[in-house]
């Protein structure tokens, strides 16, 4: 039976990209009557988090896509997220070092950075030379009994060329010359994505791997490891990346790629996964609008068009009000009930305003940013006393970009972001506050901005950050 994957790793905001590759990888094991698998790869565990993790799978659920088999889920072939399987990964590289595929190398990375300047002034494609290749037996295992700090790393031949097949691209030819030694095994004992992603594919049976298409060069490297275990290959397909308008790949800078920013701006889960079906595909009828449980019924992996599909949120917006005018009054009532009128989120702001309204009627101009996209301050409200408009630029760009690298948002941790921006800006919190209120309420005064961004969350908060300094 076809088995298919989605194998975020979770290191940052759930990606639409994420989401697309799930949904196509979703709707070939249907068609096929196969199951569809989600793994979690946290084997970076610095960049990984639990929080991260969550994100995710609550993104790609409220999309309404489903798994099979995962690590809220469980199933035959867990445990699903790679933290949890090292002994797995340990037991595997050995098995290579044992059958001669693989080596232990002990290269300092003060050699290793010599070896790479040496190889980028030379003009040659930088790549691990070998060196601990010719290390006797005897020596790597007095080596090891010593305890120094090692990797493993894969051999690949020096000569030849690697034949990938795609299912949308046919034979791919990439010269084993340009295929690294790569590390299997970190000198802290954990695996890198090659090794880990290669043995979870085979021991959790997947038939097929639905990617991204830049994981085409490391295509070679998971050939070979499956030829040195002695397994069968799945089937590749490497899927076109999303694209801003302007061609180039889809990028936060340009563009929101979080899955919870198109949630809260108020899309239908619905239209924005049905927005994702029409990247690179389309229905053989053409039609715009379309079910999953449709897309899965006309789905044909051989429509994907290879140019890159462009992620455009005026089109993306235009099919979500058509799937908003065919909701039925009562469909479009809960749904904006659930987005931002239901308690858990109309509570805590109604409470910001209590001290400063008369009549309830007053709440209105008052709250209003808590349900707007972009917000459009005035102009004249960013005249600063103490800055010029250069300088208000620079602080409220610091500010986004620092916010942007914050991983808790809570009114502890912004606040400190934002301390942080007017001690560098050599102003007192309290003069950033005048330049807060229209970026994030649009008004010159307001209830506590440092509440209100707490409550907005991060994506309405950077967005409108990332328009006053455009
Ligand atoms: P960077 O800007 O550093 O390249 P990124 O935008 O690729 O980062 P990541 O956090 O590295 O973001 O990617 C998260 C997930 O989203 C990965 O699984 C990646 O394959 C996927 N992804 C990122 N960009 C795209 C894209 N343009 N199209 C499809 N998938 C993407
Ligand atoms: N963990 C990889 C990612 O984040 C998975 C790539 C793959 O599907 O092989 O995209």
């Amino acid at each position: 039976t076809v088995r298919t994957r989605i194998a975020p790793s979770p290191t940052g905001d759930p990606h639409v990209g994420t989401a697309y590759i799930a949904l196509f990888n979703q709707c070939f094991a249907r068609q096929h009557g196969g199951q569809f698998i989600l793994r979690i790869e946290d084997t970076d565990q610095v960049r990984s988090s639990a929080a991260s993790e969550k994100q995710i799978l609550d993104s790609l659920r409220w999309l309404g896509l489903e798994w099979d088999e995962g690590p809220d889920v469980g199933g035959p072939h867990g445990p699903y997220r790679q933290s949890e399987r090292s002994a797995i990964y340990h037991e595997h590289s050995e098995a290579l070092i044992e059958k001669g595929h693989a080596f232990r190398c002990f290269c300092s990375s003060e050699r290793l950075d010599a070896l790479r300047a040496e190889q980028m002034a030379n003009k040659q494609t930088p790549g691990y030379d070998g060196h601990c290749l010719n290390l006797t037996e005897d020596e790597v295992n007095a080596r090891v009994a010593a305890g120094e700090a090692h990797v493993v790393r894969m051999k690949v031949p020096n000569e030849g060329i690697c034949k990938v097949q795609d299912m949308l691209r046919g034979e791919i030819d990439i010269p084993w010359e340009q295929v690294d030694m790569q590390v299997l095994m970190k000198a802290d004992g954990l695996p890198t994505y090659h090794l880990a992603n290669v043995v979870d594919d085979h021991l959790m049976g997947i038939t097929h791997v639905l990617r991204g298409e830049e994981w085409i060069n490391s295509a070679p490297k998971h050939i070979l490891l499956y030829q040195y275990f002695g397994w069968d290959m799945p089937q590749l397909c490497h899927m076109p990346l999303l694209r801003n308008p302007d061609k180039s790949k889809l990028s936060k800078r340009k563009n929101p790629t979080s899955i919870t920013f198109y949630e809260r701006m108020g899309y239908l889960p619905e239209a924005l996964l049905n927005y994702l079906g029409r990247m690179g595909w389309s229905m053989p009828d053409e039609r715009e609008k379309f079910t999953l449980a449709e897309m899965v019924e006309h789905f044909d992996i051989q429509r994907v068009s290879l140019g890159g599909p462009i992620f455009d949120i005026d089109k993306l917006s235009w099919l979500n009000g058509q799937w908003i005018r065919e909701l039925s009054e009562d469909q479009f009532a809960a749904a904006v009930q659930q987005w931002a009128l239901n308690p858990a989120y109309l509570k805590p702001m109604i409470s910001l305003a209590q001290t400063r309204v008369e009549t309830f009627s007053d709440l209105p101009n008052l709250l209003g940013f808590f349900m707007a996209g972009k917000v459009d301050p005035a102009p004249e409200l960013f005249v600063h006393k103490k800055l010029d408009a250069d300088g208000v630029r620079k602080a409220l760009q610091l500010l986004l970009w620092k916010l942007e690298a914050l991983r808790d948002w809570d009114k502890d941790n912004i606040t400190s972001v934002i301390q942080a921006v007017a001690a560098y800006m050599e102003l007192k919190l309290r003069d950033l506050m005048p330049l807060l209120f229209p970026a994030i309420t649009g008004q010159a005064s307001s209830v506590s901005v440092l509440d209100a961004m707490a409550h907005l969350g991060p994506d309405l908060t950077r967005y409108r950050l990332r328009q006053t300094v455009e």
